[in-house]
């Protein structure tokens, strides 16, 4: 699917992710999603956040900026919205003040995009949105890889807020309801200080590699990245890329941020090192434009989302 050209986007002046076609049938079935390889879609909820929230609006902003990604990858040498047809499907509507109703609305628009043979590609909301896409790919695929870059495990256990689900427990539920590989839990970016020596329990009982940020900047994102297409093989891989695993300074906009962390440059990096994995879906979550300043974090949330579609670009090959 080709992107529009400049020119007729700003004839229009409607803002779809990359400049991409749109899919404007509201209805959740496989038919919508029928022929199109990836599938673009936001998920306007931050119900879950446990500090600065505002992530609900990153759909609106990222698809703004987003104009600004041309298609041909450098690196890769490779059309990415040439080799891969990718569709805007909008975006999910979850009812703000309903947990579990985002979780089924998720849950079922994705396996329709999977039941139609194609790839999911969701822009949150807060990091809660994850789970319910992991369970969905998980009952297609089985247990999957995920590469999961972030400044924290997300593995808060219930006791911490009296509440099973927020975006400071995607892992631990998907550990625990069985949606990850052994063995196949890569979490990069990692930082403290934590909560107490409990904080990595449950990652570190199930086996997972961690990368803390500082390793990532000694070691380097392509070795890591090797390290890890190593280890996956031929599974299938989630990417689910919390924007503030990326230091502050280079990612204002994000609701619990924590100094110390990757640069922008790092996170790209590591993303093209990780070229030959086999993709089954991606996200982006935790931006929250109103506190971004001048469209950084918008930014390089559009430019990992672009990452994320030229690995399954180069996976379609
Ligand atoms: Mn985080
Ligand atoms: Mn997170």
């Amino acid at each position: 699917m080709q992107q529009q050209s400049f020119e007729s986007y700003v004839r229009h002046g409607l803002t779809p992710f990359f400049r991409l076609p749109v899919v404007d049938d509201g209805r959740i079935t496989r038919e919508r999603y029928q022929g199109c390889d990836a599938a673009l879609l936001g998920v306007p909820y931050d119900g879950g956040t446990t500090y600065r929230s505002g992530a609900r609006l990153a759909p609106y902003h990222v698809r703004r900026v987003s104009a600004l990604v041309p298609g041909y990858h450098p690196t890769h040498r490779l059309e990415v919205f040439q080799r891969l047809s990718a569709v805007d499907c909008g975006n999910v509507m979850a009812p703000p003040f309903n947990p579990q109703a985002m979780r089924e609305l998720v849950h079922a628009e994705v396996a329709a995009v999977l039941d139609a043979g194609s790839t999911p590609f969701v822009i949150g909301g807060d990091h809660s949105v994850s789970l319910p896409v992991l369970r969905a790919l998980a009952e297609r695929h089985g247990p999957v890889a995920l590469v999961h870059i972030d400044a924290h495990f997300d593995c808060s256990v219930a006791e911490n807020w009296g509440e099973n689900f927020h975006h400071g427990t995607p892992v631990r539920n998907a550990v625990e309801e069985g949606l990850i590989a052994p063995g196949q839990l890569f979490q990069i970016g990692l930082r403290g200080p934590w909560g107490g020596e409990s904080d990595a329990a449950i990652p570190e009982a199930f086996g997972a590699m961690h990368v803390p940020a500082d390793e990532l900047g000694t070691t380097g994102a392509a070795t890591i990245a090797r390290r890890i297409v190593e280890r996956i093989g031929d599974r299938p891989v989630y990417l689910s890329i919390d924007i503030d695993a990326v230091d502050p300074a280079y990612a204002p906009g994000t609701g619990t941020p924590v100094p110390g962390g990757m640069t922008s440059r790092e996170l790209l990096g590591l993303l093209r090192g990780l070229a030959g994995v086999r993709v089954c879906g991606c996200d982006v979550v935790e931006v929250t434009p109103m506190l971004d300043h001048a469209d950084v974090t918008c930014l390089l949330a559009a430019y990992a989302l672009y990452e994320g579609l030229a690995l399954a670009a180069i996976a379609r090959v």
